[in-house]
């Protein structure tokens, strides 16, 4: 049963969302409710991969994701204008068997459920009138506030209450094959974005990004992109959503919060954000626990700094002439250190 009126209200169920109402529970504040637009388990456009950093983020929370299903696909090989360049024994990413976030995602739901966390699902935002701190739910649900927290994605309810519009384009299609276990990472096709093709237990999932510009065929793109690698699949089930680029506010006035996606937590570059989410909705929470925002602003000042570098490493990277020397001189005479940086840097993302 929805009430009138809650400590907190939070829009969304993902990571970030679900982290935020862990942490209230645990820190003494129990009056919460998630409203979440879908029903669990629910499908969420994403590769599904996490590190070691995430796996440790979900084992503070209580989760172990290998109970899961996740694990390491050892094969990761790049690719560079359809070439493989560097063969890579994976040490940094795992993924579930499915090659997706549905189990984990519903874990995380369940694990929530019996810390005491009230989810109302099928009931999405539809409205909002912050001068009133009232919260629309479903069809017309009214609902009062002492904090609200957005952790709906990039471009959800509130990202209304943010500037920031810039965002990359992920899309992905997951199908039944035969092709090898692996994960291949292709660059090259897109212009400021990469491409995948990781396959586990008969399951693959092939994925594109780029910076989002409205006006470029990106469904042509992506069918071109699986023709060249003699994938004749039907690509009426190809999903896409956007992430965002640039840290957006993370608390606006003194009790609006915004964490993962909607606060721009995912990192420009490899379009990480799993467990940045997790970390920025327990940041939500705390800064509510104990009534000082000085909390998520900080870690938004961190996350800020460390995704400047990323934008700027990216802007290095996607330099045409870069990308030649990194592929055909670093690859070449340097793969060794190829394999550590990806083992060893992307392992602490
Ligand atoms: C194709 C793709 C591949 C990716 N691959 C990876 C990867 O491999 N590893 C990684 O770490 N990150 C990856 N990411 C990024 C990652 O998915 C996000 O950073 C992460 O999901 C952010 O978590 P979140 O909780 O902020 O948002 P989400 O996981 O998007 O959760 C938001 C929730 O809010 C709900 N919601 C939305 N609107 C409303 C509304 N109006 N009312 C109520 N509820 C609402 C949604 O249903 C959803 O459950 C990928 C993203 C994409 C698009």
């Amino acid at each position: 049963m929805i009430k009138k009126h809650y400590n907190t209200v939070i829009i969304g169920a993902g990571p970030a969302g679900l982290a935020c109402a862990i942490t209230l529970m645990q820190n003494g504040v129990r009056d919460v409710l998630v409203a979440e637009k879908y029903k669990f388990p629910r499908n969420k456009c994403c590769a599904g991969y996490i590190t070691q950093k995430t796996v440790k983020e979900y084992a503070r929370f209580g989760l172990d994701t290998e109970e899961c299903g996740y694990s390491y696909i050892e094969d990761f090989k790049l690719f560079f204008k359809h070439k493989l360049r560097q063969r890579i024994k994976n040490r940094f990413l795992l993924t579930s068997r499915e090659i997706n976030r549905v189990s984990l995602d519903y874990a995380f739901f369940r694990l929530a459920v019996d810390n005491g966390v009230q989810i109302e699902e099928n009931m999405p935002v539809t409205g909002h009138f912050p001068e009133k701190n009232t919260v629309i739910l479903g069809k017309n649900v009214s609902v009062e506030y002492d904090n609200i927290v957005f952790a709906d994605g990039t471009f959800g309810f509130g990202s209304a209450y943010q500037k920031t519009k810039r965002r990359n384009l992920a899309m992905q299609l997951v199908f039944k094959s035969d092709i090898r276990d692996g994960i291949d990472i292709h660059f090259g096709v897109t212009k400021r974005g990469y491409c995948w093709v990781s396959s586990q237990n008969g399951v693959t999932n092939v994925g594109m990004t780029d910076e989002y510009r409205g006006s470029k065929d990106y469904k042509k793109q992506f069918k071109s992109f699986i023709s060249d690698l003699g994938i004749s699949q039907n690509t009426s089930s190809l999903y896409s959503a956007f992430t965002p680029i640039g840290v957006r506010k993370p608390v606006i006035g003194s009790n609006m919060y915004f964490a993962g996606d909607a606060m721009g937590a995912c990192d420009p570059f490899t379009l990480s954000g799993v467990r940045n989410a997790l970390i920025s909705g327990e940041k939500a929470a705390l800064s509510i626990a104990r009534s000082d925002t000085r909390i998520i602003k900080r870690y938004a000042r961190k996350l800020k700094l460390k995704f400047f570098f990323m934008r700027l490493l990216m802007k290095t990277f996607y330099v045409p002439c870069v990308r030649w020397l990194v592929f055909n001189v670093g690859c070449r005479f340097l793969g060794g250190m190829v394999t550590f940086v990806f083992n060893r840097f992307l392992n602490k993302k």
